[in-house]
């Protein structure tokens, strides 16, 4: 309550009224004085009327007896409400007439105190009270005074007269003050109170983080008035607080050398980057570079020199990042970096090694060359650590460990992770050149094969069809595609690799064409990165064409992985192979998660289903029965692969299932052991 009468408004209402309510009696005094002033002035003219009248009537009936003309004058003046007694005293000294109104008017406080003024003002004047007139009766004879008049006047009723009068104007001014009063408030609210106010709440709102985000508007009708000068001045100092806290931010935040974030930009970049990967279910790697003998420029070559040093090393790393990631200094010779694309240990080798290429680039400072060299730490979210406290330790452990390191300079925290990424990117750099000396040569090196697989007609035992596999021929060893099909699936090598298959198939299914009467269709296995790749319909029919083979003995066995991500593009994509007259298959079916509906979509012409539901026959049936009924409902057909048990086959025959791929049959074969089992005998008929 108190609250609310303490508002500007109550104050304001307060002091209006008390200003308005001085002003009222202020000028109810001066009008009291008027009036009493006015009223004096007024009973002087009207006694002033009364004589003249008394004289006219007593000239005008000078014939009268002078009894009644006494009478009539007593009578006259009574009738005026102001005149209270009336005495006539005839000259002769005869009669004496006296009258006397009886009326009572109730006294009050007031009309004394206006009585006492009116009485103070007629005392001045000798004509107001009880003065004796002598009037003169003319006659034409004697022309003497007959009779003297007094008139005495009735103070109360001019009294209460003129009471009733102020009080009427009294209370106009009261009502008047108090209705000046409410509009006054009501106009200082509105145009003071309320722009006020505004300000107040949008001044609680002003964050303190983010000053310039927060400030004052402006009020519409008070561009030019103080107000709005105020508004503005204050905006100005909120701009110029933004300022100096940015100022300060920096300062706190960026390393002055070089500009880049400091230790506590980097744990908030740090926390940042641990939310998203969260939300995004995704993970990132944080690198820690140490760079080596940084001790020794600074004491042999000066600090002007190390400085500068720093300087052109944070620039490399800057660089090699690029948009990837976030660079910071941690002081002194160590700078860590964060990158958010990093999904996988073997990418965060690739990077510090690259990086390390980068920083061991000869630098030439004030004529000196430097050899800069470094170590480097990686972990990974949320392989290594929840926090970001905990990943730039970890990380910092890391690199301590890699400067001890005999075959390279950087180190997983999780050493295990360390062994695959380096396992994995050496394996990955040879990969890379072998595909490059087989797609430069003219003829098949025999580092990569394809090795063929039949498939079988279960009906009929012979041969329909065979399934191109590669493999890797590296230090007199065959290296499974299970291991390093992954490796170049996560980078681009993939779609090289891919190339170098459908080149290669389609060479030797040429050379079947040649050489044999009758040749299988032929699968080859695209990835899905390279299923997605603009140039494989153009790859797939050039090779095709430079073959001179019938697209129809080419098949494309393709992932659910695929069409996941973008159905449109898979079916427009099949739909061109097929238009070209190559058929597609689904292979590995039923471990990913395409949804039936999208199945429909798909102008495919077969199913493989995978190994895995084919390992468990006859007893778990249930999935392999499905995709069989699938394939009977849609019209594809259905592949069983991985058929290594003469009783998975009885049960596949028996559910309808008319091809069939496993080492029951026949392991994957050279291209050489693939012909001489399979090609010349012009029919190749199986026991079954
Ligand atoms: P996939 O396409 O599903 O190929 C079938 C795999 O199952 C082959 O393994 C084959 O040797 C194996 N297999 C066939 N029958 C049996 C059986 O009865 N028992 C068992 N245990 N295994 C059987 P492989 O040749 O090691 O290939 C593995 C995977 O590597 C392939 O699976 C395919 O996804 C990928 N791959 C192979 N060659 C290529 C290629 O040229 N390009 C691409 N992109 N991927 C390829
Ligand atoms: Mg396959
Ligand atoms: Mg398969």
């Amino acid at each position: 309550m108190t609250a609310i009468f303490s508002s500007l408004t109550w104050k304001q209402a307060f002091l209006a009224l008390k200003t308005t309510l001085l002003f009222a009696v202020f000028i109810f005094v001066i009008e009291f004085i008027i009036t009493v002033k006015s009223e004096q002035h007024r009973l002087k003219a009207n006694q002033q009327q009364l004589i003249q009248r008394l004289e006219q009537v007593s000239l005008q009936d000078r014939n009268t007896e002078t009894l009644p003309l006494a009478e009539k004058l007593v009578d006259l003046s009574l009738n005026l409400p102001w005149v209270k007694s009336v005495e006539v005293e005839l000259s002769n000294g005869g009669r004496f007439f006296s009258a006397n109104k009886q009326q009572k008017i109730p006294q009050s406080f007031i009309s004394n105190t206006v009585a006492s003024f009116v009485d103070e003002a007629e005392t001045s004047t000798h004509l107001l009270y009880r003065t004796g007139l002598l009037f003169t009766k003319v006659s034409t004879a004697t022309k003497k005074p007959f009779a003297k008049v007094t008139l005495s006047y009735d103070e109360q009723y001019i009294s209460s007269q003129l009471t009733t009068h102020l009080k009427h104007t009294f209370l106009i001014s009261l009502s008047g003050a108090f209705g000046l009063t409410v509009i006054l408030a009501f106009v200082f609210h509105q145009f003071l109170t309320r722009p006020v106010v505004h300000i107040c709440e949008s001044m609680d709102r002003i964050n303190p983080e983010a000053p310039k985000d927060s400030l004052l508007p402006r009020l519409v009708h008070h561009r030019k008035s103080e107000l709005g000068t105020l508004v503005t001045k204050f905006n100005q100092i909120l701009i110029q607080f933004d300022a100096t806290q940015a100022k300060l931010r920096k300062l706190a935040t960026k390393d002055t050398l070089t500009g880049l974030p400091n230790r506590t930009l980097l744990l908030e970049t740090v926390q940042i980057a641990i939310q998203r990967a969260k939300n995004q279910r995704r993970t990132f790697a944080i690198f820690y570079i140490d760079l080596d003998r940084f001790k020794n420029i600074n004491d042999s070559l000066g600090h002007d020199i190390g400085d500068r040093y720093l300087t052109r090393v944070a620039r490399t790393l800057k660089r090699h990042t690029g948009e990837k990631g976030v660079v910071a200094r941690l002081g002194g010779d160590e700078f860590a970096i964060v990158v958010n694309d990093i999904q996988d240990p073997n990418r965060a080798g690739e990077f510090a090694r690259k990086l390390l290429e980068q920083i061991q680039l000869p630098l030439q400072l004030n004529g000196h060359e430097l050899h800069p060299d470094a170590a480097v730490g990686i972990v990974l979210f949320p392989d290594d650590g929840h926090t970001a406290e905990d990943l730039i330790r970890r990380a910092e452990t890391a690199m301590y460990n890699a400067k001890d390191l005999e075959y390279g300079n950087w180190e997983f925290f999780n050493h295990k992770m360390t062994e695959n990424a380096v396992a994995s990117l050496e394996l990955e750099a040879e990969l890379h050149s072998t595909i490059m000396r087989e797609l430069d040569s003219a003829e098949p090196l025999g580092e990569l094969q394809l090795f063929y697989q039949p498939k079988i007609d279960l009906t009929t035992g012979r041969v329909c069809g065979a399934e191109a596999l590669i493999r890797w021929e590296k230090e007199g060893k065959l290296i499974s595609p299970a291991k390093f099909i992954p490796i170049a699936e996560q980078s681009n090598l993939i779609i090289a690799l891919g190339r170098w298959v459908i080149k290669d198939a389609c060479r030797t299914i040429a050379h079947w064409s040649k050489s044999y009467n009758q040749v299988p269709k032929i699968a080859i296995n695209v990835a899905a990165r390279h299923f997605v790749d603009p140039n494989l319909i153009k790859q797939i029919k050039a090779a095709t064409h430079i073959n001179n083979i019938a697209p129809n003995l080419l098949e494309i066995e393709i992932t659910e992985g695929s069409f996941i991500n973008n159905i449109q593009l898979a079916i427009a994509r099949i739909e061109q192979l097929q238009k070209a007259g190559f058929s597609v298959a689904i292979d590995d079916f039923g471990t990913g998660y395409s949804s039936l509906s999208y199945l429909k979509l798909l102008p495919i012409s077969t199913l493989k289903i995978d190994r895995a539901f084919v390992e468990g026959l006859p007893e778990n049936d249930a999935i392999a029965k499905t995709i069989l009924l699938l394939g009977e409902q849609m019209n594809f057909d259905i592949v069983a692969e991985g058929i290594d048990e003469k009783k998975q086959l009885e049960w596949l025959k028996e559910h309808q299932c008319h091809i069939g791929q496993g080492f029951l049959f026949s392991k994957p074969l050279s291209k050489e052991e693939f012909e001489n089992s399979y090609l010349s005998p012009l029919q190749n008929e199986l026991e079954l």
